[in-house]
């Protein structure tokens, strides 16, 4: 356990020096300036329900949330930070990220819109700080470890998903310098209006942080390893739509059936079998307007133009220098409204839902039915893995955030797998009891 840290190198490389990032703006500039007239902005998007936090945030005041910089050194000098009273306003994040994906707490702005909202003259990769620790705190608690080290873990993973968000943009804009024709602002504009199944970049960018989890290895097609690893496959196969599938091997191909996106994509290539990856790089041409028989006449040069994209996408010393990922500023926020008020209904749940869970979902017997008259402020139940489970008897209030963690890992339920299943039995109402008792979490 002690030399999983020594895997969070790369995080300690940020570039403290503001003329590197700087200077990407400028690159940016010019290579985006000739045709600024191409983007389109016609594209309404009426019935997005998708969480963009550049979008929601924008809506706010740039005072609503001052970021606070943070260098790679802060963070890690941070040892046992809030370990006592973590549990205490905890909020159930993993329900929302199920829902929104990790965009909920962490998201990537371009260079190309450093003067637009929010965080107005910065780029970069935005973390909200108390939802990592929220994050944080579960993994420390599900496979007892230090908080340090699961910080250090978590934040690689996130970290790494959120520079390949970069990667995409830096290599875009290596493309569109070179061949003359923008695509990026105009494909992101696009995909975000389709639905999350589609959103192959967020496949690609969970693999790439999944990938740095300590000890994590490539079998039978998706990614594994140990506890500590299929934590992180876990969460991440609870994400939504096309989060998911970054614990598959996003560049095998075929590994999927796309009949809805055959006709969309692929037509250029006219391959049958396409991989993730390969639809990632296809989507971004496609609704981006990028006409390949209008750029790169010939079918030889055609695919001589898709072996440098797949190299220029996947590996980062095919960017130049100037784009290293040390030079992509990492910036920690405070939650925005939007995330106050998602979190808000889903703070821990309330007694009389607990109770339902437990009486319910675990077929919790009440122990105190059997003779006993005194009442105490608990009751004792017990549930069908035969676990004793204590339970606050004041129904007007919501269960503690340690109550509840200690009822849930009596129940052998991970955090994701309660989420999961509270949604499927729409709050304990339906399948109840559960088919299988759990074997409780230590
Ligand atoms: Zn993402």
């Amino acid at each position: 356990m002690q030399q999983r840290s020594n895997h969070i190198n790369e995080i300690r490389k940020i570039n403290r020096d503001k003329r590197a990032s700087d200077e990407i703006v400028e690159i940016a500039k010019n290579v985006e300036g000739s045709n600024e007239d191409e983007f389109d902005d016609s594209i309404e998007n009426p019935e997005n329900e998708h969480f963009d936090p550049l979008e929601k945030a924008e809506e706010y005041d740039v005072n609503d949330f001052p970021p606070r910089e943070v260098f790679p050194e802060d963070i890690l000098d941070r040892e046992g930070r809030k370990t006592d009273s973590v549990s205490e306003g905890a909020h159930d994040v993993l329900a929302p990220i199920s829902e929104y994906g990790l965009e909920f707490i962490a998201f990537y702005k371009s260079f190309r819109y450093v003067n637009q909202l929010p965080y107005r003259g910065r780029w970069g990769i935005f973390i909200v700080e108390s939802l990592v620790d929220d994050i944080v705190m579960e993994l420390a608690s599900d496979l007892n470890m230090t908080f340090q080290e699961s910080f250090l873990i978590f934040l690689n993973y996130l970290y790494n998903h959120e520079l390949f968000h970069f990667h995409t943009d830096a290599a875009s804009l290596h493309v569109e310098g070179k061949y003359g024709k923008n695509f990026y602002r105009v494909a992101k504009k696009r995909i975000k209006t389709l639905f999350i199944d589609e959103w192959f970049e967020e496949s690609i960018a969970e693999h790439k942080g999944l990938k740095k989890v300590p000890g994590v290895r490539l079998k039978n097609r998706v990614l594994t390893g140990d506890s500590l690893v299929q934590w992180f496959v876990n969460f991440v196969e609870h994400s939504p739509g096309a989060y998911k599938l970054g614990s598959l091997n996003v560049k095998k191909p075929g590994l999927y059936k796309w009949p809805n996106l055959s006709g969309n994509y692929g037509s250029q290539r006219n391959q049958k079998s396409m991989s993730i990856y390969d639809l990632f790089i296809e989507q971004l041409l496609v609704e981006g307007r990028f006409h390949l028989n209008r750029v790169i006449r010939g079918r030889e040069s055609q695919e001589f133009f898709y072996d440098e994209l797949n190299n220029l996408f996947w590996n980062q010393r095919m960017l130049s220098n100037k784009f290293a990922y040390r030079n992509c500023p990492i910036y920690w926020i405070k939650p925005y409204r939007f995330i106050s008020a998602s979190l808000k209904s889903l703070a821990t749940i309330s007694l009389k839902e607990g109770e339902n869970f437990v009486k319910k979902y675990l077929a919790g017997k009440d122990q105190d039915e059997e003779g006993k008259s005194l009442r105490t402020d608990h009751s004792y139940y017990k549930i069908d893995n035969g676990e004793k489970v204590k339970f606050p008897n004041n129904h007007l209030k919501d269960l503690k955030p340690f109550e509840f963690t200690n009822i849930r890992k009596k129940a052998g339920m991970t955090s994701p797998e309660f989420s999961k299943e509270r949604s499927s039995t729409k709050k304990w109402k339906h399948n109840c009891p559960r088919k299988e008792s759990k074997d409780p979490i230590p």
